[in-house]
């Protein structure tokens, strides 16, 4: 006889396809394997759940699918229905069923809220015009960016655009909205930057910071209108307190999503949100509230790590496990995701005096802040801030978290034991295995660890797609990484020193794959051969490889550049900027000079003669840039890449012209050298010199590489440098002629731009080179490689595509675009405060 047995499917609906609600399903998946539960997921977005925390890149390259959590091809190979662009209006709880906009019922066992939240948009006068924005959403990105384009076309003045609030969010609105071209100018209402997370001396720091970057920051303003007719066209703040502004992003905070509960009764906090218990139910059992709509211990959590956590309890709450429940204690540390400054704040960032005491590092001339809160007994760190340089971020969450062991002159942690203004830790593997170092995923030190010792990992990609640490914000992916290689290493396994983790090659196999396949820009070489966005640790790396192959300028692919060659010119202190042009050999003629001086006297700058014999020009702001340039270029100068990883001077003495004990033209030569490879792009720096004879007053053996006139010829001397470790130049080869030491020269240069590591000057790779200077010489001169004539040619190609990009920079109205709303503007930042030195004048010092 057989028995016909009915699985009776319990049916799940979660409203919300967002970052949580896709989570909740996935948990759900990964627990539940035989499933007696069928999932529905709505999502009112008109795409699957995306990763709103990397929203920002959106800008960067428009691919909405590069940011989804997962295709719908997975919900359905995981039996999950995914309905998007449909809203749930009604909650009908005894009759255990939701409406949709759509008017079609359905009915549920359990229901889970995964909702998130709104910007909230303040009730300002006017705020409702054309031209004002939210950012939470890629329509939202979508409609900013059209909006820019429009009010930027055919202005060559500068185009401002507001950010209202100047938290976290704000932040990085403001930096998108420079990267667009518009002069960001942050409106925040407290007195300070970022109120939540840092105190006043840190937010300091941080506007200094910000400042520099081009960002204005107008502290403790309340908006009393949003001016304009039906567009925007500015913001007031008091009777003659004005900015005028053709674009406002409001960040001003985010409201829960609760209105679902209020068709249904469910019990709500005071200032919204839904209330939910440990367990993560509402006050109907059957109904759960997870991510940023869950109002648990009275607080909404805005952030994704809490988020995934609710997800998780609610999950096992489902599946019987009631014992898993929200821990109490949960961690709303922070690390700003804005690219060229470092800010993180963990634990308790303002303790009250009761609890213990803080000990605060400041380097002014650094922009450096660091603040540790110790408890009284100076045992525990409690938490703290980091400004200028967050690289100890991951460690001091790691001993806040677990209360991990502090060395007893607690200072240590933040000046360094030598007093260096580093930081004294033992090794990341000194971290207990269940120490969670993945938040977002709640991934522990064990877990990755014992997926290389115990699982099949051989590397930080199979760690990640194992474990998924590093998924969620990226926060931790340093630490991983560390964890990663230390582990690899404790096994005697090798360490691929990829350049991180979106490309599993090192910067010369990627050098070869752009190479070989005639790759055109990063977001393609990211498609073919990495994964993931990218990181400010590839851009810049991936940028320099582009240019070496190709003699791009930094005027291509800009975002994926380092700041410096974004902006073809030298950041300084006072967030002002250095103009350096080139000036080949050190020769110079006296109408030049005279050029100098005047654009020098014409813009005001401070001059100073380098040590690479060029004339500097301090003090620049960002929009005097092109103008400066504009004129340099008219008086026959061009750009000395003074901020650019490549070839920076040729440093000659006056050799047999002038000197009675000169042997060889060394100004000549040096013109000649400097000439042949301005502009070359390489992983470091690269200077070179050449002397008239061994007297060596170009201390040419100082320098990457140089000549010295001797009977004969020139001796060729390579991989030398001065700096923080010095290192003489060693001898290479004896008695050239020119055209051989043009030669070679070509060929070393080619050879280390294609084998060096990111940031690795000619000395260090020497040192790493298998067989050393004697195997460098047989592939140089010996051709032990059958190379040499391929490095000539390529050198010969990129050569012959040298352009100046400052130049480029102004005469291409595409590339200075992003120069545009600079040029002819009689704005200048009022915040920049110099005083007079020697006849000249300096930066105001900080106070
Ligand atoms: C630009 C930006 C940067 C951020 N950076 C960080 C960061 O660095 N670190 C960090 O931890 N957090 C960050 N966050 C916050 C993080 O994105 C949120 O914490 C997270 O997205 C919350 O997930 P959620 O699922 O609760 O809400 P959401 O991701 O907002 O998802 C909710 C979804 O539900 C949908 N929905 C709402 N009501 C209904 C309905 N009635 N019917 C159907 N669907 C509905 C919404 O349309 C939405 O798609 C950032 C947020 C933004 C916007
Ligand atoms: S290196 Fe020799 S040639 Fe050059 S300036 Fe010095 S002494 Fe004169």
């Amino acid at each position: 006889m057989f028995v016909i047995k009915y699985v009776v499917m319990k049916k799940i609906i979660v409203v919300g396809n967002g970052m949580v609600g896709y989570k909740f399903c996935e948990k759900f998946v990964s627990h539940n394997q035989n499933s007696g539960f069928k999932i529905t997921i709505f999502g009112e977005e008109p795409r699957p759940a995306y990763d709103r925390v990397h929203l920002s890149e959106f800008f960067e390259n428009g691919d909405a699918k590069a940011l989804e959590m997962a295709p719908r091809s997975w919900y359905e190979d995981h039996g999950i229905e995914l309905i998007t662009g449909e809203r749930i209006t009604d909650i009908h709880r005894s009759s255990k069923k939701i409406t949709t906009t759509k008017d079609l019922h359905y009915k549920y066992d359990y229901l889970v809220l995964a909702t998130g939240s709104a910007p909230f948009v303040p009730n300002i006068a006017g705020i409702e015009k054309k031209g004002v924005f939210v950012y939470r959403t890629i329509e939202d990105l979508e409609g900013i960016l059209a909006y820019a384009q429009k009010i930027k076309e055919h202005r060559s003045d500068t185009v401002k655009a507001a950010i209202l609030g100047g938290g976290l969010l704000g932040l990085e609105a403001a930096k998108a909205v420079k990267d667009m071209g518009l002069e960001p100018h942050v409106v925040e209402f407290a007195p300070k930057l970022m109120p939540r997370q840092l105190d006043t001396r840190g937010s300091k720091v941080l506007q200094e910071k910000i400042e520099s970057l081009g960002i204005h920051v107008h502290l403790s303003k309340a908006t009393n209108k949003v001016l304009g007719d039906d567009v925007i066209t500015g913001m007031e703040f008091g009777e003659y307190d004005k900015i005028d502004v053709e674009m406002l992003v409001v960040s001003a905070g985010i409201r829960p999503r609760d209105e679902l509960a209020k068709t249904c009764s469910l019990k709500m906090g005071v200032r919204g949100g839904i209330v939910v218990n440990g367990k993560m139910q509402t006050t109907d059992p059957r109904i759960y509230a997870i991510g940023e709509v869950a109002l648990l211990n009275n607080m909404i959590y805005g952030l994704v790590a809490p988020g995934y956590d609710m997800a998780e309890v609610a999950v096992n709450q489902i599946l019987g496990n009631t014992d898993v429940v929200m821990n109490d204690d949960i961690d709303m540390s922070t690390k700003l995701k804005l690219i060229g400054v470092d800010v993180a704040s963990y634990g308790e960032p303002f303790m009250p005096v009761e609890k213990g005491y803080s000990i605060i590092y400041e380097n002014k001339t650094k922009n450096l802040y660091k603040r540790i809160n110790i408890s009284h007994d100076g045992k525990k760190l409690l938490g703290g801030i980091l400004i200028g340089d967050a690289t100890d971020y991951n460690m001091f969450h790691q001993i806040y978290l677990n209360s991990l062991p502090i060395p007893k002159d607690a200072e240590e942690l933040i000046i360094g034991a030598r007093g260096e203004g580093g930081s004294t830790f033992g090794s990341v593997m000194d971290i207990p295995d269940v120490a969670q170092i993945c938040s977002c995923e709640s991934v522990t030190k064990g877990a990755i660890c014992c997926a290389i010792t115990e699982g099949d990992c051989n590397n930080l990609a199979d760690v990640i797609s194992k474990t998924k640490a590093t998924t969620g914000c990226g926060g931790c992916k340093p630490m991983v990484v560390d964890l990663v290689n230390e582990t690899l290493k404790s096994l005697g396994k090798e360490v691929r020193e990829t350049v991180c983790e979106h490309f599993g090659f090192n910067r010369q196999e990627l050098y070869d794959l752009i190479k070989i396949n005639k790759v055109k820009d990063y977001n393609e070489a990211l498609n073919l051969f990495g994964e993931g966005h990218g990181c400010e640790i590839c851009k810049p790396v991936m940028a320099s490889i582009f240019a070496s192959i190709t003699m791009e300028t930094a005027n291509r692919q800009v975002s994926i550049q380092d700041t410096n060659d974004r902006f073809l010119a030298n950041i300084q202190r006072n967030g002002t900027y250095s103009v350096v042009p080139r000036v080949p050999g050190g020769e110079i003629t006296p109408d030049k000079l005279i050029a100098l001086g005047e654009t020098a006297k014409k813009y005001d700058l401070y001059t100073k003669i380098t040590g690479g014999q060029r004339i500097d020009l301090f003090g620049a702001q960002l929009h005097e840039l092109p103008l400066i340039w504009k004129d340099l270029i008219d008086a026959g100068f061009e750009s000395g890449h003074a901020y650019g990883k490549a070839l920076r001077t040729v440093k000659s003495c006056v050799g047999s012209t002038w000197c009675r004990y000169g042997m060889h033209e060394s100004v000549t030569f040096a013109i000649e050298i400097e000439n042949r490879y301005k502009g070359l792009r390489s992983p470091h720096k690269l200077k070179g010199g050449v002397s008239g004879c061994i007297r060596e007053c170009a201390e040419a053996r100082g320098k990457d590489f140089g000549l010295i006139a001797v009977e004969g010829g020139w001796n060729l001397y390579i991989c030398g440098n001065g700096g923080a470790t010095p290192k003489h130049a060693v001898l290479f080869a004896e008695k050239l002629d020119d055209a051989t030491c043009i030669k070679y020269l070509d060929r070393f240069l080619m050879y280390y731009i294609r084998t060096a590591g990111p940031l690795v000057r000619t000395a260090p790779w020497l040192e790493k080179l298998d067989g050393g200077i004697e195997y460098l010489k047989k592939v140089i001169i010996e051709d032990a490689l059958g190379i040499a004539d391929e490095l000539e040619s390529e050198m010969q190609g990129l050569v012959n595509k040298y352009e100046c990009e400052w130049k480029q920079a102004i005469e291409d109205p595409n590339m200075s675009k992003r120069f545009r709303h600079f040029v002819n503007s009689e704005d200048t930042d009022d915040n920049l405060v110099f005083v007079p030195m020697r006849d000249q004048k300096k930066p105001k010092a900080w106070i």
